[in-house]
């Protein structure tokens, strides 16, 4: 029989190619881990689709800016107001009305506000947008200019921000208005840092905030053509990521994801800082009563982001980018 001489053969064969592989390796200079940079110089932006996905995405980061003694802006575009299941059980109402809605939002924004006080990031700032929650993605397409009316939330009732939250005077749903919003914001700000949800994100109004970003960071490199900046991904919702091992502190890569150009960033977080991100996340309450679990899911030792690939300018979309996730 030969068999045992192939399997040998076989055998030989496999070490050779181990031994090449680690000499290989051992020759490579390392590659260094990806990695934020944070200085006295950073001015990082934060965009929430949703009041609490700053927090759940990046109260470690934040925290840490404010440490090397840069800027945190927090652009909110929604305010979180079309979650039935939120509004019924807050107002213990089977059908809340348009106004149970927007008591909601109120609510939401003013849970925003104490979060951010909790995390205490010193020099910051926020903008609510007000934008319409669960219609974003329509906001890509179908609603994207006065070509047509503007979107109007099936929950508030509105078409357009609220006065107080208007960046661009006459701003309404529409999604050239929220892209000017952002550029303007964006022009203003001179953000290094850029944090935005991949557009992976499982979420249509996740989704739909990384479009929105994308095209507005492509206006604003038409005015300031000497723009640029760290353009960053997190990710919130992804299948039942996060939460196989809620024992485990470490906040581990959302499985079967790539971490986009750079590879994943781990980015750990000091037990202060993880005290102070939970601390935060405590101040949703609305949030608290109906999906803690999901919270605590980030409330872990360590924050995951990655950085994408340039953006590529689609807006208006010419096909549903988000609405069908
Ligand atoms: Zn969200």
């Amino acid at each position: 029989m030969r068999a045992s001489s192939l399997a040998f053969g076989a055998v030989l064969a496999v070490s050779l190619l181990c031994d090449d592989a680690t000499a290989a390796k051992r020759a490579q200079p390392r590659t260094p881990a990806p990695t934020i940079v944070v200085t006295a110089d950073t001015r990082l932006l934060v965009v929430a689709p949703h009041p609490d996905d700053e927090t759940l995405g990046a109260g470690g980061l934040m925290q840490r800016v404010r440490e090397a003694g840069g800027r945190v802006h927090v652009v909110y575009l929604t305010d979180g107001d079309g979650y039935p299941e939120g509004v019924q059980f807050e107002g213990h109402v089977e059908s809340p009305t348009a106004n149970d809605y927007r008591g909601y939002g109120r609510r939401r924004r003013a849970e925003a506000r104490a979060a951010l006080n909790a995390l205490k990031l010193g020099r910051y700032s926020y903008t609510f947008l007000g934008f319409p929650d669960g219609g974003l993605c329509r906001l890509t397409r179908q609603y994207w200019s006065e070509h047509r009316g503007a979107y109007r939330s099936p929950y508030t009732r509105l078409d357009r921000p609220p006065k107080g939250e208007v960046v661009v005077p006459n701003s309404e749903y529409r999604g050239e208005d929220l892209t000017q919003e952002l550029a303007r914001i964006i022009g203003d700000y001179q953000p290094t840092i850029v944090l935005v949800p991949r557009r992976e994100d499982q979420h249509a109004d996740h989704c739909a905030a990384w479009y929105f970003v994308a095209d507005a960071l492509h206006d604003v490199k038409r005015v300031h053509p000497d723009f640029t900046t760290d353009l960053l991904n997190y990710i919130i919702h992804w299948n039942s990521w996060p939460f196989e091992d809620e024992e485990d502190r470490h906040l581990p890569t959302p499985p079967g994801l790539r971490g986009g150009a750079s590879g994943w960033i781990e980015f750990r977080l000091t037990p202060a800082e993880q005290r102070a991100k939970r601390d935060a996340l405590r101040r949703y309450v609305t949030q608290e009563h109906v999906m803690s679990w999901f919270l605590d899911g980030f409330a872990r030792a360590n924050e995951v982001f990655s950085r994408p690939r340039p953006p590529q300018t689609v807006l208006p979309a010419r096909r549903n980018l988000c609405c069908d996730q």
